[in-house]
């Protein structure tokens, strides 16, 4: 039995999670879900977006398994995102993203895994204004070697275990000759540790052009926190869309598991939603617990309703009219 903080969250949150939910549970992995509040919804009703007691249970946990949160406009409001992954120190953003047969796109042999930074860089909330009329704005970017190399190691171990080949480092060492030059030297350090795996360096803008016209020469990514965020959306965008993209956040001694896509309010409410990358994080979350056996259960069955693409949400099949709850009626139904 794995302890698990289950965070329903926002817009399409509750919809998608507990679809995901009902999945994992059907899969064979015993999980005993406590379940938490977050983002506008724990607002609303405890009067702040990350109470105490959800804190609490991960840290008892020390695993999560997070729907999308609003973040509060507004001066003041922090995301709530970003204050988890810096509570637990949850350093590793890992978001694959991979073809899929039976979704259409450009390119068929997209197989990436974005390892981004995810507790310094440029979203280390830093800012302020230089001048009394505001008109003068100043974002710190703070890289420090030990962030670097656990990341950097981070992205060559899980290739070694992931039977990966090749790791590419995506900076701007050219322009910003400090920070990115520091998490570029380190990232050459580290490489030189791992001589079965090939080591590339692209300069991020570079990185961009090339990942949309021959997207097949990437493998593992390994880049700073907001290039790793933006990198992200691309390849989500390379194989069909937010709507399939999971991502997992590893530190230490915990880790949370999420889609890559947000709340989605504009489509809330309504049963529409693509609960796909909430269930390919909950895969990753069965393979991080131990439960190798019921991920790939878990895994082939979503494959299986995707690629046939029956029944599924109306963003992969516009003629379709299943809900998010009925397509994951359908993946329960095709496990094996
Ligand atoms: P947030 O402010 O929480 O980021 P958002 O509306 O920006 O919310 P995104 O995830 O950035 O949410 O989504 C952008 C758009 O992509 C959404 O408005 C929605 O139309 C679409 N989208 C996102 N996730 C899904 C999903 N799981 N299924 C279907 N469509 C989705
Ligand atoms: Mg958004």
């Amino acid at each position: 039995m794995h302890n698990v903080t289950l965070i329903k969250g926002d817009g399409i949150g509750p919809s998608i999670m507990e679809a995901a939910v009902a999945v994992i549970d059907a899969s064979g992995a015993k999980i005993n879900w406590h379940l938490a509040e977050a983002g506008l919804t724990a607002f609303e009703q405890t009067g702040t977006p990350l109470p105490e007691a959800t804190l609490a249970s991960i840290a008892e946990t020390r695993v999560a398994f997070k729907g999308p949160l609003t973040t509060m406009v507004g001066e003041g409001f922090r995301s709530i995102n970003v204050e988890l992954r810096k509570t637990y120190d949850l350093y590793a953003n890992v978001r694959p993203a991979k073809s899929w047969n039976g979704v259409k796109t450009r390119f068929e042999n997209v197989d990436i895994v974005i390892v981004r930074e995810n507790t310094e860089g440029l979203y280390v909330g830093l800012e302020h204004y230089l001048s009394p009329k505001k008109d003068i704005a100043e974002s710190l970017a703070v890289i420090t070697r030990a962030g670097s190399e656990r990341i950097v190691e981070y992205a060559f171990k899980y290739a070694r275990d992931n039977q990966r080949k090749k790791v590419t480092v995506c900076h701007k060492a050219n322009i910003l000759k400090f920070s990115q030059g520091l998490f570029l030297n380190t990232a050459r350090e580290v490489a030189a540790k791992y001589p079965d795996i090939e080591f590339d360096e692209k300069i991020i803008d570079a990185a961009c052009m090339h990942m949309v016209m021959k997207p097949e020469q990437f493998d593992v990514v390994v880049t700073t926190n907001m290039f790793g965020d933006i990198l992200s959306d691309i390849t989500a965008g390379l194989v069909g869309g937010l709507g399939l993209i999971p991502g997992a956040n590893i530190g230490a001694d915990a880790a949370l598991f999420e889609a890559v896509h947000g709340s989605a309010p504009d489509i809330a409410g309504k049963n529409i939603a693509n609960p796909v990358a909430v269930m390919m994080a909950g895969v990753m979350m069965l393979n991080h617990l131990g439960e190798h056996e019921a991920a790939i259960r878990m895994q082939n069955a979503i494959e299986k309703v995707v690629n046939e693409g029956i029944y599924v949400t109306p963003d992969l099949n516009p003629a379709s009219t299943t809900g998010t709850k009925e397509m994951g009626l359908a993946i329960i139904a095709a496990m094996e």
